[in-house]
């Protein structure tokens, strides 16, 4: 096993712990550890809202989640001999859940967790049509993912961080302040918000203390939207096996991460998310000197997706157009025809017994496919949703004799404001 050099103890909260990490952006937060070029090392990583979210029947903690705590992150790593130009080369040896012989409250995470945002709360992709909170819980055993909540699934994970990113420069902050601002600006008071703006309250700043802290959590950038630096890109095939080059904008380079999923659909469309968990993954890091400049890697990360993926072969797959629920036309809107192809998968598969929210929960968390098939043909993008066929436990395709009908169980209750 290689060396830990970020430990986190299950039984404690994130501020508690022998390094504090962060839960903003900012090119001032210190570093916690110094690795170098070459090296090889294990990070351990808390879920995203810090144990907030509790493995039960009851979907409260969702609706009264603590965004203003997102995400803790682990980190910064400073890499030993990195400058604004060169690339960061992050390799993903191994990433998994929380060991099961550990205790506390994310005890052995043999578990985690999917959720539907409530409107007023985060909201979502769907927000429209699922206004209210919602909660699903994850088993692991092994590779596999199974759920109490939702009878006749099972799926093979594919395990990532959902957010790993380097510092941003004080410009490139000033840039994503600047923008964001202007956006939310168009509509202050839209709800969900359009964007959301540093927020001192909750900030976790590493070791910053007194006025330095003061002025770091009112310029730091939240960290929920994925940026020039990666962030939360939320990529699911970014596991095992993958390598990725990140753009550096600081001395140091400052690597944080954190956001763990079990696993997770194309567009991790509940929000909260992916399955949720916290874990531990292993890097090997280096550097090509000036890379940015050599690659024309201005801006965002690239990368090379790991060979690890679940083995699926058949898919059921469903299309969606840029016309609204209420019939008006759209010009290649590819965000609301992949919310149509969503949509209309999630109706298919309330025939199977399932209810809306149930299947809204496959699709954010089993290893589902999301495509812009077409984006040139006026004035109708084609998004698609590929579902594998082999996690349901009965025939799930089209066929005379009609839908097989599941069971669809406990489910948890609908938690409203
Ligand atoms: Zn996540």
């Amino acid at each position: 096993m290689p060396k830990v050099v970020y430990p986190l103890d299950s039984s404690k909260k994130f501020t508690d712990q022998q390094y504090v990490g962060h839960n903003r952006w900012h090119p001032d937060i210190p570093a916690n550890v110094t690795v170098r070029p070459g090296d090889t090392f294990r990070v351990d990583c808390r879920e995203w809202f810090d144990g907030a979210i509790h493995n039960d029947d009851s979907a409260d903690d969702i609706r009264d989640a603590p965004l203003s705590t997102v995400h803790v992150l682990s980190g910064p790593f400073a890499i030993e001999g990195a400058q604004p130009g060169d690339l960061l080369i992050v390799d993903i040896l191994d990433v998994g859940p929380i060991p099961q012989e550990d205790s506390g409250p994310l005890a052995g995470q043999g578990w985690g967790y999917t959720g539907i945002f409530a409107k007023q709360n985060g909201g979502g992709f769907l927000t429209d049509q699922f206004p209210d909170a919602y909660k699903v819980i994850w088993d692991f055993a092994g590779q596999t993912a199974t759920s109490r909540h939702v009878p006749g699934v099972s799926f093979t994970g594919i395990v990532h961080p959902g957010l790993m990113g380097t510092a941003p420069s004080a410009d490139l902050l000033g840039r994503w302040n600047r923008r964001e601002q202007a956006l939310i600006d168009t509509d202050p008071d839209r709800v969900p918000p359009l964007a959301l703006p540093p927020l001192p309250q909750d900030a976790i700043l590493g070791t910053l203390q007194g006025g330095e802290f003061d002025r770091v959590a009112g310029e730091a950038a939240r960290t929920a939207p994925p940026r020039e630096n990666g962030g939360n890109q939320d990529i699911k095939n970014l596991t095992k096996g993958s390598r990725i080059f990140y753009p550096v904008f600081v001395d140091g380079a400052k690597l944080s991460l954190g956001d763990l999923h079990f696993s997770q659909g194309d567009g991790e469309i509940t929000f909260c998310g992916a399955i949720e968990m916290g874990g531990f993954i292993d890097l090997h890091v280096d550097l090509i000197k000036g890379g940015m400049e050599t690659y024309g890697v201005s801006e965002n990360a690239i990368f090379m997706p790991g060979n690890v993926d679940p083995r699926y072969e058949r898919w059921l797959a469903f299309s969606g157009t840029s016309v609204t629920l209420d019939d008006e036309q759209r010009y290649l809107d590819s965000h609301l025809s992949y919310q149509r192809a969503c949509l209309h998968a999630i109706d298919y598969l309330t025939k199977f017994g399932y209810s809306p929210e149930q299947a809204y929960m496959i699709l954010g968390a089993a290893p589902i496919e999301g495509r812009l098939s077409g984006v040139v043909d006026i004035p109708n993008s084609c998004s698609t949703v590929y579902i594998p066929t082999g996690i349901f436990d009965f025939d799930v395709a089209p066929s005379a004799s009609g839908p097989a009908r599941v069971d669809p169980g406990m489910g948890v209750p609908r938690s409203t404001f």
